[in-house]
């Protein structure tokens, strides 16, 4: 262990590592590195790599000899500063910085000014000329490095700055000059020592030794678990520690600090977008104490803001910041955020790393970066995650709702949201647990509030700007988000939330839309989105690199439009017992279970038919002549029983039948274990009237349809549910052949179709050759199948399903992404062995695992023709089939 290298070097234009080192130096260090290689104004320091970590996670301490490495580098970071690391004369200072390989942003904390004590204070004044800049960087030195190393909390140094202001009687925000800096670090030192039994420690190397050891030890710290937890991030990374020569940005107003995305990181557009204080450290603009200013003339002018802009305040400055953002984003090929500090005029860049952004923004960039030559399409294709597109497919504020608007905050996050109002991360979590809706209200949130910001459907916060630690984390979650709402006075213990005189309380309903800063009291009606511009474009892309179909299951007309708003090239799953349900329609489906005989059944169906023959007549209109499988009856017949005795009654006038009668019939349905009792081709065997019913009412529209000329020519696809053997089909097959025929001849004109299965049962997976006799397409139900695979009755896994994710039994839930090595390898054999028998069977997939990302790539795997998935899914899935294509390559 130690020949290997622990420590890479970066500054004066050079570098030990590059970005392609993230899994050693962090995406932080990595990126460091690159940038002083490239010759950007990067403050000179060095990368202590992630293994230190794994092993200082090990042995619970820093690896003997470390110390004397580090020693050694400051001695170059010195060198190229001029200054030495504990000179009383001309200090050097460092910042310690954690970065792991994935950006945990606010996860770990950072340690600025280090170095300072008593004795280099002084020199630090006397070299900057400014002794107010030198105790106001001491002490913010002493919170900080109180705080995240020797874990005293900040408020005891805040109710300290209070106690000395109200002492000299002057208001709090007041600035404060050198004095009162430098009474309030003596202050805090004696406090240091009152919590901690022990004096702060004055020697700067063991400052360094501390804050590197704690650095390393964060990363096992309950936030930093729940983000790993959260984000799927395996502990074994750990995270590199960065040392880097501190620049200032508290030199007075020729100082600033600021954070920056070189395209704007909510809509996507093609402009420099950020915010800046003036005369500040790096963690003031990220934690919203002061208002940040913007950085670009335009965006201060939209905003009606009076403070200038940095392109008015520091016109040269903001010319050189442009200049670097062009190069970075050149240089990365995409959009960056960047953190800078500039120093007397000087400036510095600190961060740059691929800007965290929503879906819009992400369809817009990739689209625009491949118009630009920057990437080519499947490079754009591949940037954007195709679940995040479900933040753009649902509805959004109707522009015609009436609203009643409460008060107005920044647009820190895209998309509406009503929920009833959580004051704190705990009441949202526990009011989500109750399936209700909630908006999480806070005056601003840190990283312990991740779980809660997550059960939420919206956050509204009162404070902090559009880089704030809300803003931020919502974008990620991809949950609204309004901040800054500067005149909301929220009391989370009273439970009320004021504005402008009115007062709503805990349990009362709030709306935000995060595209607009609107915050509206109660829900607002929304409306379906634009589905046009760069989503696309970049859906066109992706169509044009897929070889997977994408259809979709729907049986209501609004459902088949909208997937194929959405894109759909088909129906792959019609649940034919979802038109039964309607009020006018279930009293009959009622008499037709009940019937005590075929001619009673018979009578009842006759009703039915025309019914369900103008259900499918719309559905074929409205797919114009894509394919349109339809599933015959499949659930047990229990579930359409009466349950009231009104409800029986209607049933019995309808049939002509007692009330007696009916209750009879309907003791004998029911079944102990109806998932695998008289369901699916069961009930066709058993009742062949009601498939010669639904085939009837399918081959009918499918003339109607075709004589409406209704576009091109109908196929129906007839698809026969739960079969697990060959002569299922046979008899089935029949029967449906026969009344195919006789409408023919009735209309005088032959329409093709094809009758197929759903493959949902572990013995229809391995008789696949023999049922492919039959069936001229397989449907994979892999619902049904990760059941009987499995043995696991959905409704039920509820009760273990936690417990087996945690114990690694299961590495996801198999009923939202495939089990791939059981039921995948089911799905596998079936498709070999249908296609042996019969090359041209079409295959698909209808479970919920046809929308799923993770799933996609594996019927793309198997070469399936098409995947089926809800409509709204229907985007997601075209994408995720294009990735999984190009992955394959
Ligand atoms: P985070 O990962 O939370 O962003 P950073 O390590 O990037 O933490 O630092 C927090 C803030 O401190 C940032 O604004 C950063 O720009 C600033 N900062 C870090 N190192 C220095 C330095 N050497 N000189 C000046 N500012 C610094
Ligand atoms: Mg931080
Ligand atoms: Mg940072």
């Amino acid at each position: 262990m130690t020949t290997l290298k622990r420590i890479y070097a970066f500054g004066g234009g050079k570098a030990d590592g590059k970005a392609a080192m993230k899994n050693l130096l962090g995406g932080k260090g990595a990126n460091l590195a690159e940038m002083s290689a490239l010759g950007l104004p990067v403050p000179p320091g060095f990368t202590i790599t992630t293994e230190v970590c794994t092993e200082y996670s090990k042995v619970g301490g820093l690896p003997p000899g470390l110390m004397a490495e580090v020693e050694q580098a400051l001695g170059v970071v010195g060198d190229l500063t001029g200054k030495r690391f504990g000179d009383a004369a001309d200090p050097l200072l460092v910042s310690v910085r954690s970065g792991a390989r994935a950006s945990m942003p606010g996860m770990m904390d950072t340690v600025l000014n280090l170095g300072l004590n008593d004795a280099t204070v002084q020199g630090l004044a006397a070299q900057a000329n400014d002794a107010r800049f030198a105790y106001d960087s001491y002490r913010r030195f002493i919170q900080m490095y109180s705080d995240v190393v020797l874990g005293i909390g900040h408020h005891h140094f805040e109710e300290l700055l209070e106690i000395h202001k109200e002492e000299r009687g002057v208001d709090l925000d007041t600035e404060l000059g050198a004095e009162d800096w430098q009474t309030l670090v003596a202050a805090y030192k004696a406090k240091v020592q009152e919590e901690l039994g022990r004096p702060f420690p004055d020697d700067p190397l063991s400052q360094l030794e501390g804050a590197i050891s704690a650095v390393f030890g964060s990363w096992q710290n309950a936030r930093a678990q729940t983000y790993r937890r959260l984000h799927d991030i395996p502990e074994s990374w750990g995270t590199a520690v960065n040392v880097q020569a501190m620049v200032f940005g508290n030199m007075g107003d020729t100082s600033a600090t600021g954070v920056a995305f070189t395209r704007n990181p909510s809509t996507g557009e093609r402009a420099i977008y950020g915010e800046f204080l003036i005369n500040a450290q790096g963690e003031d603009v990220v934690a919203g104490i002061r208002t940040p200013q913007h950085l670009t003339r335009v965006d201060r002018e939209a905003s009606g803001e009076t403070k200038p802009s940095m392109e008015e305040a520091l016109p040269e400055v903001y010319g050189e910041l442009v200049r670097v953002f062009d190069l970075l984003e050149r240089h990365y090929r995409d959009m960056q955020d960047i953190e800078f500090t500039v120093e007397r005029g000087r400036l510095y860049v600190l961060q740059t790393r691929s800007g965290k952004r929503t879906a819009k923004a992400a369809l817009r960039i990739a689209v625009e970066l491949a118009t630009e030559g920057l990437i080519d399409q499947k490079t754009a294709i591949a940037r954007v995650e195709p679940a995040s597109l479900d933040q753009l497919l649902h509805p959004t504020l109707d522009p015609k709702a009436k609203r009643d608007v409460l008060t107005r905050g920044l647009p820190a996050s895209p998309g509406a949201a009503s929920g009833v109002i959580a004051f704190t991360a705990e009441e949202a979590e526990a009011i989500a647990a109750e399936r209700r809706d909630c908006i999480l209200v806070r005056a601003e949130t840190s990283p312990e509030d991740i779980n809660g910001m997550h059960a939420a459907r919206g956050i509204l916060t009162s404070r902090g700007g559009m880089t704030s630690h809300a803003a931020v984390v919502a974008r990620g979650m991809g949950r609204p988000c309004v901040s800054g709402a500067g005149a909301l006075r929220i009391d989370a213990e009273a439970g009320t939330v004021s504005v402008d005189g009115r007062t709503l309380r805990r349990g009362d309903i709030l709306t935000i839309d995060g595209s607009t800063g609107e915050v509206m009291a109660g829900a607002v009606a929304t409306v379906q989105p634009e589905l046009s511009g760069e989503f696309a474009t970049l859906m066109g892309w992706a169509d044009g690199v897929r070889r997977l179909k994408v259809r979709s299951n729907a049986e209501t007309p609004l459902d088949a439009e909208t997937a194929r708003r959405f894109g759909a090239e088909g129906i792959g799953l019609c649940r034919t017992e979802h038109m039964f349900f309607d009020a006018d329609r279930i009293i009959a489906v009622r008499e037709m279970i009940l019937a005590s005989n075929a001619s009673g059944r018979k009578a009842a169906l006759d009703k039915l038919l025309p019914m369900q023959r103008k259900d499918f007549v719309d559905l074929f209109r409205i797919m114009g002549g894509l394919p349109v499988t339809i599933r015959l009856l499949d659930p047990p017949l229990h579930e359409f029983l009466p349950h009231s005795e009104e409800e029986l009654a209607q049933v019995a006038s309808a049939a002509g039948v007692s009330v007696a009668t009916l209750k009879a019939r309907a003791a004998e349905l029911q079944e102990s274990n109806p998932m695998l009792g008289h369901r699916g081709c069961r009930l066709g065997i058993s009742f062949p009237e009601i498939y010669e019913m639904q085939a009837r009412a399918i081959f009918e529209a499918a003339h109607d349809a075709t004589e409406q000329g209704s576009g091109a020519a109908v196929e129906p696809e007839i698809m026969i549910p739960l079969a697990a053997t060959r002569r299922e089909l046979d008899i089935l097959k029949a029967r449906i052949d026969a009344i195919g025929a006789e409408v023919a001849k009735a209309r005088g004109r032959t329409l093709k179709y094809l009758v197929g299965t759903m493959i949902e049962l572990p013995r229809a997976a391995l008789r696949a050759g023999e049922l492919a006799e039959t069936a001229e397409f397989f449907s994979f139900g892999t619902n049904d199948l990760t059941q009987t695979t499995f043995g696991i009755s959905r409704d039920d896994a509820g009760h273990f399903l936690d417990d087996y994710l945690r114990n690694g039994i299961f590495p996801k839930d198999p009923f939202v992404s495939i089990d791939e090595d059981g039921v995948g390898e089911l799905v596998r054999l079936a498709a070999e062995r249908g296609r042996k028998t019969r090359p041209a069977v079409k295959l698909g997939i209808c479970g919920e695992h046809g929308g799923d990302p993770a799933s996609i790539a594996f019927c793309e795997s198997v070469g399936l023709d098409y995947v089926s998935c809800s409509p709204y899914r229907v985007p997601i899935a075209r994408l995720a089939a294009a990735q999984a294509a190009l992955a394959k390559g």
